[in-house]
């Protein structure tokens, strides 16, 4: 998923002004064609790519598991792909709107998996563990200032979300990061990355300068960094930042970059210092949010997001607050503490000197450059 609200003005640039109507395909590069499928949320599509491959076409991502998509996909392939061949199904990361409708591709058309290993296992883990989740997800819920109502009805969409995906099959190519996937004519480069999901694939073929980016850098909107239940004191949001880093250190500048949502852009690197930009932002006022009592993390929701969230985007909001929590805290930005059972965030006693007035600790004259962390202690 991407989400969060929209960002500022941007200087990116768009080689096409408008995405391909559903059911039809685009080609950006030779051989490369790209498609939307619609999504039943606030962001209402996903993209998706064809590579040519050598006898016929590998998919990249493969829309959320409801019928809308199913009947595209059929409409496709018995319109513009009519006597073409699916050669192997690549799925990004283990979000529904990628996955979701992978596993009856995979059925109808004999294809092969490829994933990332942890992309893969946590696919399994989410179909197996439901109702153990859900429970662990209520305390987190709780434990940190949502009322009972609300984390109850949080669970109900994220029931949702998982029934939009199906289980993997039983065996798959296990893709790593720095390997080289040789698709048709075209070698790509696999980068794997994390903060937005475990082991997100992106694929760079260098040569051409394209990379299918996935949900790691998305322009106009910022990928979703949440803490999940099962690992409530995590860091995603630095694992997003170094991993935006690798991005930029070795992706081209003028590259051409195909995002899982929104239009293909140029720009990578600019948008990669404009969500570090963003998210520093965010750790300032939350910081100064938490300077003159404790605040739970259901109390600093509306402090970074507008109100009228659905109870989707509450749980994307939510996930994402305290992976900024997170991230503050071990730096020693923020300090944690409970009051009543309730789990909360104080920037009293700790190292002021880092507080909102500091300058943004990214540099604008190196587009590459990321947050780095070492600058704001
Ligand atoms: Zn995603
Ligand atoms: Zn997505």
């Amino acid at each position: 998923m991407g989400e969060s609200r929209s960002l500022e003005i941007s200087t990116l640039s768009f080689p096409f002004s408008k995405p391909p109507p559903m059911g039809e395909l685009v080609e950006v590069r030779p051989g490369i064609l790209w498609t939307q499928f619609p999504l039943p949320f606030a962001l209402d599509h996903v993209n998706v790519y064809l590579l040519k491959d050598e006898y016929g076409w590998a998919v990249v991502d493969a829309g959320i598991g409801d019928a809308r998509t199913r009947g595209i996909w059929r409409s496709l392939l018995s319109g513009p792909l009519r006597g073409e061949v699916l050669t192997r199904i690549i799925i990004t990361h283990f979000h529904p709107d990628h996955i979701g409708r992978a596993r009856w591709l995979i059925d109808e058309f004999s294809l092969p998996l490829y994933m990332s290993r942890s992309e893969y296992l946590y696919n399994l883990v989410l179909h197996r563990n439901a109702a153990d989740i859900i429970s662990v997800y209520h305390d987190f819920y709780e434990r940190r200032g949502l009322d009972s109502a609300k984390a109850e009805a949080i669970l109900q969409a994220g029931h949702d979300y998982v029934n939009w995906t199906e289980p993997v099959p039983s065996t798959y190519y296990c893709v790593a990061g720095g390997e080289t996937l040789r698709i048709g004519n075209r070698a790509f480069e696999v980068i794997t990355g994390g903060g937005h999901s475990w082991e997100q694939i992106m694929l760079y073929d260098r040569a051409d300068n394209v990379i299918i980016v996935a949900d790691q850098v998305l322009p106009k909107i910022s990928p979703n960094i949440s803490v999940v239940a099962s690992e409530p004191d995590n860091d995603p949001l630095a694992v997003f930042l170094e991993t935006n880093q690798t991005l930029a250190d070795r992706v081209h500048s003028g590259a051409l970059a195909l995002p899982g949502h929104r239009l293909p852009f140029f720009g990578l690197h600019q948008r990669i210092a404009e969500l570090a930009a963003h998210h520093d932002d965010r750790c300032k006022e939350l910081i100064a949010a938490c300077m003159d009592r404790p605040m739970d993390p259901a109390e600093l929701v509306p402090i970074l997001f507008f109100s009228g969230m659905d109870m989707q985007q509450t749980s994307f909001a939510f996930g994402e607050i305290v992976a900024h929590l997170n991230y503050l805290k071990r730096r020693g930005l923020l300090a944690e503490v409970e009051e009543d059972s309730t789990i909360k965030f104080t920037a009293q006693g700790c190292r002021n000197e880092t507080r909102c007035s500091s300058p943004s600790p990214w540099r604008a004259d190196v587009p590459s450059a990321m947050w780095k962390l070492g600058r704001l202690q």
